[in-house]
């Protein structure tokens, strides 16, 4: 399967967005204490990684955090959209890099990229599309999900390795457990500021989702959650383009009078 993936890795497209938005209107390592509706606009509290506690007026929000999170932030949005945001069920998704210092699917099996769908805990694995022939290779060990991700999830990162490396032996054989020289695991459900991959929702038709769609006071709420395409950027950025114009529209009425 060809595998699209921008040059540099993922985090190029936010610093893309932050070569055209200017750097100087982007607060890093901001954590969000408060929201809050004002007769002026909104308030945001936060505090900067040195521990300091800010506040941000502006005339709008748009809320962007994941809703079983944002549903958390103390404000004053009232109990029903609360309750709306708690209607999200966040997911349990893991997975594992291993580094090899031999790209043994390669040179072995002549794997250039591509997944292995598998029918165990491990769910996927993927060999990488680039760096063909390297002196080493980094391959994603599981990337799985529900039951299959909480089995790992329940483990320390060393005895993470252990398990996807016997199950991973399964499919490819002693090889597979030769010449490791590094890994790194995720959990999306225990890391922070996400605490879940991607939510769903119990229904996108009920009142509770409906109700996000539509500001409250100032506030907007965006996110791939707020999409049809659910886990996806383009979901993201189809309720980002919903939320924009949204607001577009009712500051360019009240400015028109
Ligand atoms: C395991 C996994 C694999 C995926 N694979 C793909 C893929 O292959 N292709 C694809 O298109 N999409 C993929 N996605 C989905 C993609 O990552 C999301 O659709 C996208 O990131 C959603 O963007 P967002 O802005 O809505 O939310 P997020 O990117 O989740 O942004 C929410 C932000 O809120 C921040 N936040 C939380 N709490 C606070 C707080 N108190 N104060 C301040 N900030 C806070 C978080 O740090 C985060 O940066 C994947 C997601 C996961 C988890």
């Amino acid at each position: 399967m060809m595998m699209f993936q921008p040059v540099g890795g993922m985090d190029r497209i936010p610093y893309a967005f932050e070569a055209a938005i200017g750097k100087d209107k982007i607060i890093y390592g901001a954590k969000v204490q408060s929201l809050n509706n004002t007769s002026a606009g909104v308030s945001v509290d936060y505090t900067n990684p040195g521990g300091q506690t800010k506040t941000l007026q502006a005339d709008f929000a748009v809320c962007t955090l994941p809703p079983h999170l944002a549903a958390k932030i103390p404000g004053n949005l009232p109990a029903d959209v609360i309750d709306a945001l708690k209607f999200a069920t966040p997911s349990d998704a893991g997975k594992i890099g291993i580094e090899y210092s031999r790209r043994w699917w390669e040179e072995d099996h002549r794997i250039y990229g591509g997944i292995t769908n598998t029918n165990i805990d491990l769910g996927n694995m993927w060999y990488p599309s680039t760096g063909f022939h390297g002196q080493r290779g980094t391959m994603v060990g599981y990337y799985n999900t529900g039951a299959n991700a909480r089995i790992y999830q329940a483990l320390p990162p060393q005895k993470r390795l252990s398990r996807a490396l016997d199950q991973g032996a399964r499919i490819h054989g002693d090889v597979y457990r030769k010449d490791v020289a590094a890994s790194f695991s995720v959990d999306w459900k225990c890391t922070a500021f996400s605490e879940g991959a991607w939510v769903g929702w119990p229904s996108q038709t009920d009142a509770k989702y409906a109700k996000l769609l539509e500001p409250t006071g100032n506030i907007y709420f965006a996110g791939d959650h707020l999409s049809h395409a659910i886990a996806w950027q383009h979901g993201a950025m189809t309720s980002a383009r919903a939320a924009v114009t949204a607001l577009h529209t009712r500051v360019a009425a009240a400015v028109a009078g």
